[in-house]
């Protein structure tokens, strides 16, 4: 964990296109905020086969036009290399440098998985087609990804999207530090010289929180869960434990050698600032 210092501590915010004026409003107040903050760079999620490309593609035009450094999320499933060649294309003439690689998940009721069908395979040909153009983040699983054969196999897959031109990684949300520490030993062991930031998940809302978690595959530890859980429908209450163990989280991974945090923000400016004042970041 030790190397990890010699990074720069950076700061990230992750937004997703909104739906409609209100959403586009919120979204832009959001970022105006959060831009004060003069993050390293702002990304902006994307619905894998394209579903959200229009969004997505508005949404990082705004973030560029605020003077922020944008990196739209790019997936693979679902695409076919033509498109997203296209998609690479309008992101270099838009002036972007980053990219955050995924392979996505397959929307419902879509069949046809694409040309690509991993994130390694979506590294290896952004990087055969525009060289050292982008720097790219890939997604890193310290709880593990849940469709994973086994903890082993997928660190072995996140070795392969290193290998394959990966320049630094952003995990899934996690609050169990010891995961994050771990993952981040194994990757050292084999030599995956790389920051590998903590992504960050604000806890505001438990119903939601604990849905999204049961999907991907990110752990509620028991005594947190089941306190969250006892406070129902007192969301103050909920929010209040939520700072508290999330700021204790950060502080521990910073103390630790994390080479930065990323927050996923859900369009929210409030939860965001209020880690970053406790936290000291100011
Ligand atoms: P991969 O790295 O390809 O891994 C997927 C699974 O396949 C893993 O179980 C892995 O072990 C296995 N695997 C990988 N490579 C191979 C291989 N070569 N052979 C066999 N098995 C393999 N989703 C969106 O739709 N839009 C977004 O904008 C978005 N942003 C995200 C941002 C972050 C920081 C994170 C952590 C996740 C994000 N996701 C997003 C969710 C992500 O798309 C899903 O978790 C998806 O299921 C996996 O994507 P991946 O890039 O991690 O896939």
């Amino acid at each position: 964990m030790e190397s990890q210092r010699q990074y720069p501590a950076q700061f990230s915010f992750e937004f997703f296109p909104p739906k409609g004026e209100q959403g586009e409003a919120r979204l832009a107040a959001t970022r105006d905020e959060l831009a004060k903050l003069n993050p390293r760079y702002v990304s902006v999620t994307y619905g894998a086969g394209g579903s959200t490309q229009a969004g997505t593609l508005d949404a990082v035009r705004g973030m560029l036009g605020a003077g922020l450094d944008c990196a739209p999320h790019l997936s693979c499933i679902g695409s076919s290399k033509e498109q997203l060649r296209e998609l690479l294309d309008t992101y270099r003439e838009m002036g972007v440098k980053r990219i955050v690689a995924l392979r996505g998940d397959l929307p419902s009721g879509m069949r046809d998985s694409g040309d690509l069908h991993y994130a390694n395979e979506l590294v290896a040909f952004i990087r055969a087609e525009t060289g050292d153009h982008f720097h790219l983040e890939v997604a890193a699983y310290p709880e593990f990804h849940p469709q994973a054969k086994s903890a082993l196999h997928d660190l072995d897959n996140f070795q392969r999207k290193v290998e394959a031109g990966a320049s630094a990684a952003i995990t899934q949300y996690f609050y169990n530090a010891d995961a994050y520490l771990r993952f981040v030993d194994e990757c050292e062991k084999r030599g995956l010289d790389l920051p590998i930031i903590p992504g960050i998940m604000p806890i505001t809302n438990y119903t939601q929180l604990a849905r999204f978690s049961g999907m991907c595959g990110a752990e509620i530890p028991r005594w947190l869960d089941r306190r969250l859980a006892a406070y129902g429908d007192d969301l103050e209450s909920i929010r209040t434990l939520g700072h508290t163990v999330v700021v204790e989280l950060c502080r521990r991974l910073l103390d630790a050698g994390a080479p930065g945090l990323h927050f996923y923000t859900m369009n929210q400016s409030g939860p965001t600032l209020a880690l970053w004042r406790d936290l000291g970041l100011d």
